[in-house]
Order: structure tokens, then C-alpha cells, then sequence
């Protein structure tokens, strides 16, 4: 089994912000869950580095393009392991390679017939790097997304034959229900797609801050083929991931098509539409499923820096750590929706949920192990009761994993999280430990206690990667796999029990 999961590219023009954040999240927490399930992963991320907006930035510094892509694509490689992200690649379309790659596709869609000459004319936001429809601009001819002026741009292009694709994209979409999704996104790119497709403009006639097109070096690639085209160069020339048994080059036929591309809206046509086009176009498979998610709004707006409304992830992680904000975005916010987001909310969520529901459940029972049994972990059969609640818990997980659904698969683990909080409270081991006749009882709850604790830590592994290793490094659980997380799982038998660890606060509550 192989998984394969990308974030969009990041462009360079901006800093990275909350919303680079969010996806590059949502990807690590699926990698890392399908690691856990023992599959040979790929998680990649990266930058997005030519096209006019970079151009002109670069001028306006009095820099070379390359120069500000390269220090702007410093700052997202670096957003990644802050993040606590496993990507196993990061890539940059500056990359040789990638370019290299580009050339050659494109080249075969030209060779398969799917490209033309012709003049394009229309409104241009140079944020968006991209034409937009008469029928999508908002008053004033201005950018329905920047808010900025649109240009009218004439220039003689390469097209790519869109409309050819007309067909093929609606039987794609009727044989392949879970291509995309969430269904809102699904039944918005498929009525764009009957709509009437258009063919698209391939290469930039004035520009030279992209990949030279082969045929015609007064050209460049549109920067949004050359980007796209990333999830798949990528798998030529990275190294194999840490541990696999696969070697460089290998990677291509291991890992494509692609598992899950995930994006944000505002991408939806590209991906769900010109991608599957361009791939068809050139003999690829097509990716499994595209999921999108939807905007963290901050005062009812979406959050980008050309707004000015940017909450910074590293000032939060600074002061909670990076396992706090990634179980605020997942848990805050459903997946897949747009959601506001505040630091009244996240403070909430922190000290109620994981300072309180997690971070002391963990650390009172570790304590009563400790004082009531010398940090021996009984050796006894598990209370039934509770394992009812926590049976075939993986499993579940996984089915809603496989659909990206993140804050699905959260409240499920955290359902049981509550469910242990009470029985806690029901069984009381302080008032069971008072008396001798019921050391048995204690015993038991207690083990319970401890069996529950290792499942729940497995499970939300891929989520709080920082905290569940600290915890399951006390409960002497070295293995991370999700086997271990089944109910029935046991451990090596020990006579005496098993000796766990002691523990620090998982979320401190003075932060
Ligand atoms: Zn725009």
C-alpha cells in the first residue's frame, strides 16, 4: 500500500500565514496516520516561485527574481518543521529538475495535439496570475478575491485545448463521485465544467520569469501549469523517504497518482478542472481524490495578507507549542468549511480540552499508578465496560480518515477522551484504594486506565505528535504503529506488570 499526499505550492509573493498553516496540517495529520497503518507515505509541500507577481516584486526591491524567491521560499521550508510537519520532500519550481519535467510534459501535450496559437484577451489580476470571466468580476472590474483592479490584457499565447476535455472531465465526474470533495465543491467544479469549457492560455508571451517553453523561447509557462505540474516532477528526483525500501527514481511508479491533493477554494478550478485536463492530456493517471477545505475567517473575512488581517502561526506556537494549534484548527473549524477563528476560542479550547479533558486525565492516572501500585501497572484482565467503548476505535478512525474527514476522526477520539474523564469519576480508584478488600477492583481500573490511555495517545499521534510522544514515552510504549491502539492489543506479558514512567504537564496552563 501506498499513500500519497500534497499540500498546494506556496507562492513566495506572501509570508506565510495562518492559512499555509492550516493545509500543511491537514496533510501531516493524514501522512502520519497512514504511516501509523504501516503504508510507504509521501507527504510533499513546497513553493510556487515564477509568474509576473514575483517579476514584480523582485523590481520593485531593485532585486533579481531569484533572489527574493529564494528568500521568501526560506521562510515556508521553515514554516514546516515549526509546524511539527513530516513532509518528505519540499520542492521548488525553480528546481532544474522540476523545470526540466515541465518542458518535457507540456512538450508531449503539444506532440498529442492538445495545443494552439491563438490571441487572448481579457481582465487580469496580477495577484491571481490568472484571466478572469466577465461573469466573476466584481464592480468596478476588480478581482472578486484581491479586491484589486483588474488589467485588460491582450497578448498572442499558446493555448491548451481545454474544451477538447469537455466530455472526458463529465464522465470523470460521474464515474468518480469521491474525485472531489466536500459535494459542495464537487457539484460547483462540475457545473463550471458544463458550463461550456473554453481552451486556456499555456505559456506568456512578454514574461520571462517562468520555464522557457521548448518550441518558442520567446514564451514561458504559464505559471499555473508549471505549478501544478509539481506533484508529479517531485516524484522524479526526491530522495526515497527516510526508511523505505525505495530508491530515488523509484519514487514515480511507487507514489503516482497522487492519494490526496488538498487546497484551498480559491484554487478549486485549477485542480478539479485544468489539472485532470492537462494530465489526461498528457497520458497520466489522474489523481484519487482532491479534498478542499475552506478558509479560517478572522472578523467574517478571509485571512490573507494583501487584507492585512493576518493571525502569525509562529507568534502561537511560540507561547502553546505547535500541538496547540494544530488541534485548535482541526477541532475549532470543520473540515472542509469555512470557520472563525479567534484567540478567545483557541485560549477556550486549550485550557478545557487539553489542559483539562487530556493533560489531566493523563497525568492523574500516571500519578495513581505511581502512589497506589509503585508505578507498576497491574497485570490483570481489562474492565469489559469500558472496552466496549473502545473497540475497533481504529478502524473507525481510519474510514474517516480515508475521506480527509480530520475534525470527524477528531471528535471521535476526543468522545472517548470524556468517556475515560468519567470513569475516572465512577470508579473512583482514590476511594477503592482505602480499602483493602477491593485492591482487586483497584487493580483492574487502574490497568483499564492505562490500556485506554496508550489507545487514545496512538490515536491522536497524527494530530498531537509532540504531546502523544511524551505520553506514550511514559507508558513505555515505543511502538507508534496503529496496531497498538486496538483494545485487544497485548503487551509482553510481566510477571510483576509493567513499570511506566512519570510525566510532566502535556499543556501547561500557565502558557
Ligand atoms: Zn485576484
Amino acid at each position: 500500500m501506498s499513500f500519497y499526499v500534497t499540500t498546494p505550492i506556496y507562492y513566495v509573493n506572501a509570508a506565510p500565514h495562518l492559512g499555509h498553516a492550516y493545509t500543511t496540517i491537514a496533510a501531516d495529520i493524514l501522512a502520519r496516520h497512514h504511516r501509523q497503518r504501516g503504508e510507504d507515505v509521501f507527504f510533499l509541500t513546497g513553493t510556487d516561485e515564477h509568474g509576473e507577481p514575483v517579476a514584480d516584486a523582485a523590481r520593485a526591491k531593485g532585486v533579481e527574481p531569484q533572489a527574493l524567491a529564494d528568500l521568501n521560499s526560506e521562510r515556508f521550508r521553515a514554516l514546516a518543521p515549526v509546524l511539527g510537519a513530516s513532509n518528505d520532500f519540499f520542492i521548488r519550481t525553480t528546481d532544474p529538475q522540476h523545470m526540466a519535467v515541465v518542458q518535457d510534459v507540456l512538450s508531449r501535450v503539444r506532440d498529442n495535439g492538445f495545443v494552439h496559437k491563438g490571441t487572448y484577451e481579457g481582465w487580469y489580476c496580477p495577484r491571481c496570475a490568472d484571466f478572469k470571466a466577465e461573469n466573476e468580476i466584481d464592480e468596478g472590474n476588480r478581482c472578486p478575491i484581491h479586491h484589486i483592479e483588474l488589467t485588460r490584457e491582450q497578448e498572442e499565447n499558446y493555448f491548451f485545448q481545454l474544451s477538447a476535455f469537455q466530455e472526458p472531465l463529465e464522465t470523470l465526474y460521474a464515474q468518480r463521485p469521491d474525485f472531489v470533495s466536500p459535494r459542495t465543491r464537487y457539484n460547483e467544479a462540475l457545473s463550471f465544467i458544463r458550463s461550456g469549457l473554453h481552451d486556456v492560455p499555456l505559456t506568456r508571451h512578454k514574461l520571462t520569469w517562468g520555464v522557457p517553453v521548448p518550441w518558442d523561447p520567446e514564451h514561458v509557462f504559464y505559471v499555473w501549469f508549471d505549478a501544478l505540474l509539481n506533484y508529479y516532477s517531485a516524484l522524479s528526483y526526491a530522495p526515497a523517504p527516510a526508511g523505505s525500501p525505495l530508491a530515488q527514481g523509484e519514487l514515480t511508479e511507487a507514489f503516482w497518482p497522487a492519494s490526496f491533493h488538498l487546497i484551498a477554494k480559491d484554487i478549486l478550478r485549477f485542480h478539479a478542472v485544468f489539472w485532470p485536463a492537462l494530465l489526461m492530456a498528457a497520458d497520466l493517471p489522474l489523481p484519487q481524490h482532491i479534498f478542499i477545505h475552506g478558509y479560517l475567517l478572522m472578523d467574517g473575512e478571509k485571512m490573507s495578507k494583501s487584507l492585512g488581517n493576518v493571525l502569525d502561526p509562529f507568534a502561537v506556537i511560540d507561547r502553546f507549542g505547535s500541538d496547540a494549534l494544530r488541534f485548535y484548527l482541526m477541532r475549532d473549524v470543520q473540515f472542509g468549511q469555512d470557520g472563525s477563528v479567534s484567540t478567545a476560542a483557541f485560549e477556550q479550547r486549550y485550557e478545557s480540552e487539553l489542559a483539562n479533558d487530556l493533560g489531566n486525565l493523563a497525568s492523574r492516572t500516571i500519578a495513581m499508578v505511581h502512589r497506589y501500585r509503585a508505578g507498576l501497572v497491574p497485570d490483570v484482565p481489562l474492565d469489559p465496560h469500558l472496552a466496549a467503548d473502545f473497540r475497533r476505535l481504529p478502524q473507525q478512525l481510519s474510514e474517516l480518515l480515508d475521506r480527509a474527514e480530520l475534525t470527524l476522526g477528531l471528535e471521535l477520539i476526543w468522545e472517548r477522551v470524556r468517556r475515560l474523564n468519567r470513569y475516572v469519576e465512577e470508579r473512583a480508584p482514590w476511594v477503592l484504594a482505602k480499602d483493602e478488600q477491593r485492591a482487586a477492583e483497584l487493580d483492574q481500573v487502574l490497568a483499564s486506565l492505562i490500556a485506554a490511555l496508550r489507545v487514545l495517545a496512538l490515536l491522536l499521534h497524527p494530530y498531537l505528535p509532540a504531546s502523544t510522544h511524551l505520553l506514550l514515552s511514559a507508558l513505555r510504549h515505543d511502538d507508534r504503529s496503529l496496531a497498538g491502539a486496538e483494545w485487544e492489543w497485548e503487551p509482553e506479558p510481566a510477571p510483576a506488570g509493567r513499570a511506566i514512567g512519570e510525566i510532566d504537564s502535556l499543556f501547561p496552563k500557565s502558557a
